[in-house]
């Protein structure tokens, strides 16, 4: 047992489990105090697109913070945070024409339900029910929760949580019962509809194809109700393309991104809204603008980061590196799919994931993943399965000899485990 000062995340300390303490990072390597190098598998829980400490982005920071380090932003601007909007602007859709910053994935999505429900109070109709997909995940807030999935990471606190309206997940038989399910619920004017597009990430790297997408998106432009992109995840090239949405040819109504949009190095989100969204909170009457504020918003250095990723991304060749990912990873996954104990091997842009069959405990608790991550730090390389899923989502930097690096130390954990 290991009663440390420091109480971690999603970390069970009573387990007495290792805690690395990583002092350095660069490209697709952490490097502990003992000098132990690990391939970050993961993108150190999927924020780092480009590599870590990436020149770019570092040099950003560097001037930001002796420059103009925070600065109030209600009734205020700075250059980082125009820098960030034009650069939006230059990469994302014209219809989501504003920008509302906020500080993490989460608030990003309490944001956006804030906008939705702005929406309809504004222009004078009652409509506060959110459509949600089972086994989504936005957050660790009460409200994100609250569109999330139900289950042991939020039973204790079910009785704070708002009541949604949960459609089945789209699995490749089930996806009209997806489509009615939406259709019915359209019915009854719910407010929004918010979805992971195209990958369920937390919920266990669930993928549905963009036609679904597509459908869902155009059930709610014909019943009027918002819908909700949440690209927390998706977002900066992860499936492939800049963003997820963008396969389905949708716009939605409101975009969260977060994760990658400092390239992964600090804390930011932005919002986007289009001019529906927005025109619904501006008036002359202060009782309808929009409400919301946290300190640190569009934190001018945070900012300096982001506008720096947008550079790399209009400058460099990102899509093709994450194209030469995405095809490693195909391969690899066409070859897990021939292990014997794999299940559902798949892949989407630079993600890769698969089940390990578990009889004794599927599921977000199975021993399994526990088992499969520790082997796979001892051989250098940081994952950190969802249950018994395995994925695999590196920085785009990541060369093909640590990708055959991470292949083999999973292998070689699943043959063990
Ligand atoms: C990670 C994630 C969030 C929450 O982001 P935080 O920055 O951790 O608050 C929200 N939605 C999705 C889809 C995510 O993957």
């Amino acid at each position: 047992m290991t009663r440390t000062r420091i109480w971690h995340p999603f970390t069970q300390h009573g387990l007495g489990e290792p805690i690395p303490n990583i002092v350095r990072t660069q490209g697709a390597y952490l490097w502990t105090d003992r000098g132990e190098r690990l391939i970050d598998a993961i993108s150190s829980w999927w924020v780092t697109t480009h590599g870590h400490a990436h020149p770019r982005i570092a040099a950003a920071i560097a001037e930001a913070a002796g420059h103009c380090d925070q600065i109030i932003f209600a009734g205020h601007t700075h250059p980082y945070a125009q820098a960030v909007a034009e650069g939006l602007t230059a990469l994302f859709p014209p219809e989501l024409a504003h920008v509302f910053f906020s500080d993490s994935g989460s608030t990003s999505v309490e944001v956006a339900l804030k906008m939705a429900l702005g929406y309809w109070a504004n222009r004078g109709e009652a409509r506060h029910r959110i459509l949600v997909l089972e086994h989504s995940y936005h957050g660790d807030t009460i409200g994100t929760m609250s569109v999330g999935a139900r289950g042991v990471f939020n039973a204790a606190y079910a009785p704070l949580l708002f009541d949604v309206e949960t459609l089945p997940f789209p699995a490749d038989d089930t996806a009209q019962a997806t489509l009615d399910a939406l259709e019915a619920a359209c019915r009854a004017k719910p407010a929004a509809l918010i979805v992971e597009p195209l990958v369920l990430g937390a919920g266990g790297m669930l993928i549905y194809p963009p036609s679904l997408l597509a459908e869902m998106h155009a059930i709610c432009a014909r019943h009027g109700v918002i819908f909700i992109a949440d690209e927390v995840m998706t977002g900066w090239g992860r499936t492939g393309t800049l963003t997820a949405c963008e396969q389905a040819g949708v716009v939605p109504d409101i975009m969260c991104l977060s994760k990658g949009l400092t390239g992964g190095s600090l804390p930011l989100a932005v919002t986007l809204a289009s001019e529906a969204i927005y025109d619904a909170h501006y008036s002359t009457d202060r009782a309808t603008m929009f409400f919301h504020s946290s300190s640190y918003t569009a934190n001018p250095i945070a900012c300096a980061a982001a506008a720096a990723n947008l550079a790399i991304w209009r400058e460099e060749p990102v899509l093709a590196r994450v194209d030469r990912l995405a095809v490693r990873q195909r391969e690899w996954t066409a070859r897990v799919a021939g292990w014997a104990r794999t299940v559902n091997a798949r892949t989407i842009g630079t993600i890769a994931a698969f089940e390990v069959q578990d009889h004794e405990r599927p599921g977000y608790l199975s021993a399994l993943g526990p088992a499969i991550k520790a082997h796979c730090a001892a051989a250098g390389v940081l994952i950190r399965p969802l249950g018994n899923t395995v994925y695999v989502m590196p920085p785009y930097c990541i060369t093909d000899d640590d990708l055959a690096a991470i292949y083999n130390a999973i292998g070689e954990a699943l043959s063990r485990a």
